[in-house]
């Protein structure tokens, strides 16, 4: 489940099979229009969800940048904090970005009563990356792939720490930037935006996965 070995490239009979991943966006707030927009470039469907009804027949869900707080106010009014733990409890795969990783994360330094969904052991500082440098860029090294990613990081959040069952996939500047823990991702940076999608990819590929588990995709032949 946490192998990334087939990111970018992708054997053909598996990128057949991203055709049935039904992929969903979290619509309330933020970022969601670009991240839709790479989820179809790398071949799924996407549905944008606002109402816990949007969540039933998807493999996956993206949470993401925005402001966490505002997150998880219009979450909770709609009932989409239950509905999505549900969804992951269920199995479904949940990718948390920047703010959308605060709203995953278990722990959030200085914000402890912060509503969360808590869905991966990790804590995090919101905001952490400084002042002055509050937005930049940098290039990362991610598990599994060959070149870097230019990840952006705008007021991003830092991981504090993480909990045993917590895989790091990235770091910048010795912190975790990017980690997994069974079907659940959290990056603190933008991977919609710049243009390279391998993140989507990936969590296409991951919700193809998901799917396949559940049967609910035959097998390529
Ligand atoms: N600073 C925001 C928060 O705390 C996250 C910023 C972002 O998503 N780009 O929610």
């Amino acid at each position: 489940m946490n192998d990334n070995s087939s990111v970018g490239s992708g054997d053909p009979g598996r990128v057949r099979d991203r055709a049935f991943v039904r992929i969903g966006v979290l619509a309330l707030q933020g970022a969601f229009r670009e991240h839709r927009a790479a989820l179809e470039r790398s071949g799924a469907v996407v549905v944008e969800v606002r109402r816990p009804e949007h969540l039933v027949g998807l493999e996956g869900l993206v949470i993401p940048g925005g402001e966490s707080s505002t997150i998880v106010k219009l979450m909770r009014s709609y009932g989409l904090d239950s509905a999505i733990t549900a969804f992951a409890a269920a199995g479904g795969a949940v990718w948390g970005t920047c703010a959308g990783a605060i709203v995953v994360a278990t722990h959030i330094d200085a914000f402890p009563d912060q509503p969360r969904l808590g869905l991966i052991d990790v804590a995090v500082a919101r905001n952490a990356y400084g002042r002055q440098v509050a937005s930049f860029e940098a290039a990362v090294a991610v598990v599994g792939w060959d070149q870097p990613f230019r990840a952006v990081f705008i007021r991003a959040p830092r991981i504090t720490s993480i909990g045993p069952g917590v895989e790091v996939l990235a770091r910048h500047a010795g912190d975790p930037v990017a980690v997994t823990s069974g079907t659940i991702t959290a990056t603190v940076f933008h991977p919609e935006l710049g243009g390279d999608d391998r993140w989507h990819a990936a969590f296409v590929q991951r919700c193809a996965d998901v799917a396949q588990a559940r049967g609910s995709v035959a097998p390529s032949t």
